[in-house]
């Protein structure tokens, strides 16, 4: 772009010496006609020359400030232009002798002009009429009639020339101007799928917020990632991989309307830019996209996880969700995390706790919520574990929820809990949470103050006092030896045990600085093992149904 921006100025540098050069010729062949005119001395024939010059440039400053303005009919101007500079130049050679006058050479600056800037069709255009004013003052305005005049001959060596110097820097300019396309194609092409890349995606979409916000129309965004695309490339090597992304990238572009863009944006994901569409409708189109792949039949698929290739996508839409250009690619991002965990093959559009929240509120609420979300914001950025860790918490919730046929308000309740059970640790400093030797005492006890250090955050919130408890009570275990009250059996709340089992289960099969990670049917073998003496019995068996409905792949 810098690279395009500096020749582009060092074009305007040589076509301004040109006009100017133009200018100045015929400024000295009006000076040439006064100064025959009148008998003047010299001193006042420069002034008037000076004059003469000044006001020229003057109107081309003028005609120039015009050229630079964003104006509706600008395709006249280029017309304009030279004919303007074609009078000028006309009656320049008028005044000084017409078909004897030695200013002929003026047209040349012309022709070179406009064939540079408005290329070959210009040129030669401009080149011709030039040529014909020049051929029709050897025939028309000639004195003696009966015979051709000497300047025919040279004048028609001129017009060669003319039409010559429009021709071949007319080709050239055409030349460079394709070469430039080409180059411009090239650098914005991913060179495997033939799709959009990166780069060009991200200058598309800033133009396309642009639009959306001057049509006052909303701008959908698609996510695409491969399910377990690790798995097939390890399987069946890293060429069939390639070729899997192609047919993707094919399917994918003949399936997408016209005004859509699809572009790769990663190793193996797409993201496809969807123009004028609100978000009910990309989420259809992102399913259709889903069904189509889950359709193909790709070589070697029958050994993937699900015994097929398929596609996970997020949704998001500006300007009802993501407020901006920013937000509009992370909510894709955060919807896709969430259609790949679990089941995969899924579509999920982007949705946020706050906003479903945000109804129950009242305006001082509202504010104490807005703050609770940037705090939240706060973890997730320092640690990305409990960022993973909030968003999978919430979906194992989601499915518990379901299997225990909670009523509407206690799936609320857990929900919100589920978001905020870490928002504590925002008081707890890095080392303690990213450390990955055994804690000390004192460490543990700091660590054991975040369910209450949560408490003191929410408490606050009308809307979340039945979440409270459930925050508060989520590491408490049924045989009272949990914190922060060591609280037994029934006295614990009910969705707090929901929560812990959720909770427990990711830390399990995660990642973490000071454990490997447990497999998920080792994850279910823990719990099980815990049934009873850390976990309600009763919810864990209900959570494994939930998992083992859900993670198809298991
Ligand atoms: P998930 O379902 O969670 O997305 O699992 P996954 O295996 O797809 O996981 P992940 O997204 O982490 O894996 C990305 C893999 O994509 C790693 C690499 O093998 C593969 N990949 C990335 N770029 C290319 C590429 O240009 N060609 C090929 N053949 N494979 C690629
Ligand atoms: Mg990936
Ligand atoms: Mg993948």
């Amino acid at each position: 772009m810098v690279k395009d921006s500096n020749n582009l100025l060092k074009i305007n540098q040589v076509l301004y010496l040109v006009k100017f050069a133009s200018l100045f010729f015929s400024a000295m062949a009006f000076f040439q006609y006064y100064y025959q005119n009148e008998s003047a001395n010299n001193i006042y024939s420069f002034g008037i020359f000076a004059f003469i010059i000044l006001v020229i440039l003057l109107l081309y400053i003028f005609w120039d400030f015009l050229w630079s303005k964003k104006i509706k009919y600008k395709f006249l101007l280029t017309w304009i232009q030279p004919l303007v500079f074609i009078s000028f130049s006309t009656v320049a050679i008028l005044l000084t002798g017409s078909y004897e006058s030695n200013y002929k050479f003026l047209f040349m600056f012309i022709i070179i002009s406009s064939t540079i800037e408005s290329g070959f069709k210009l040129g030669i255009t401009t080149s011709s009429v030039c040529s014909l004013i020049i051929l029709s003052l050897d025939l028309i305005l000639v004195k003696t009639h009966n015979s051709i005049n000497s300047y025919f001959g040279s004048d028609l060596v001129l017009v060669g020339a003319f039409l010559i110097l429009a021709y071949t820097i007319g080709i050239y300019v055409k030349t460079e101007k394709e070469h430039i396309e080409e180059l411009k194609d090239r650098a914005n092409i991913d060179g495997l799928t033939n799709l959009y890349n990166h780069r060009y995606f991200y200058d598309a979409i800033a133009k396309a917020i642009k639009e959306s916000d001057e049509n006052k129309t909303s701008l959908s965004l698609l996510f695409i990632d491969i399910d377990y695309f690790k798995y097939y490339n390890d399987l069946h090597g890293h060429q069939k991989g390639d070729e899997v992304l192609k047919i993707i990238a094919r399917v994918l572009k003949s399936s997408v309307r016209e005004k859509d863009l699809v572009a790769r944006y990663g190793g193996e994901e797409f993201a496809v830019m969807l123009p004028d569409t609100v978000e009910d409708e990309a989420i259809e189109i992102a399913e259709n996209l889903r069904l189509k792949i889950q359709n193909v039949t790709f070589e070697g698929q029958e050994y993937q996880p699900n015994e097929n290739l398929t596609i996970s996508l997020g949704v998001s839409v500006y300007p009802q969700k993501a407020k901006t250009e920013t937000e509009l690619i992370k909510f894709a991002d955060e919807a896709l995390y969430r259609a790949k965990f679990l089941r995969k093959n899924r579509v999920e559009g982007y949705s946020s706790i706050f906003e479903d929240l945000q109804g129950d509120l009242d305006k001082d609420d509202r504010e104490v919520v807005t703050s609770i979300k940037t705090l939240i914001a706060v973890i997730n950025a320092r640690d990305k574990y409990t960022y993973g860790h909030v968003e999978r918490v919430v979906a194992y919730c989601k499915i518990l929820a379901e299997k225990l046929d909670l009523c509407i308000k206690d799936n609320k309740n857990l929900i919100y809990g589920a978001y905020m059970h870490d928002v504590g640790k925002i008081n707890i400093s890095k080392e303690i949470l990213v450390k990955n030797t055994p804690l000390t005492p004192t460490e543990w006890d700091e660590l054991k103050e975040h369910p209450q250090n949560a408490i003191a955050i929410i408490k606050n919130v009308k809307a979340l006092n039945d979440v409270i408890p459930i925050i508060l009570q989520h590491h408490e275990k049924l045989d009272g030896t949990g914190y922060p009250f060591k609280l037994e059996g029934d006295n614990i709340n009910y969705l707090a045990k929901v929560l812990s089992v959720a909770d427990s289960f990711d830390a399990m099969t995660s990642d973490r600085p000071y454990h490997r990670k447990k497999s998920i049917s080792e994850g279910i073998e823990e719990l099980r093992k815990c049934g009873g003496s850390q976990f309600d019995p009763e919810i864990v068996e209900k959570f494994i149904e939930a998992i083992k409905e859900n993670m198809n792949h298991l």
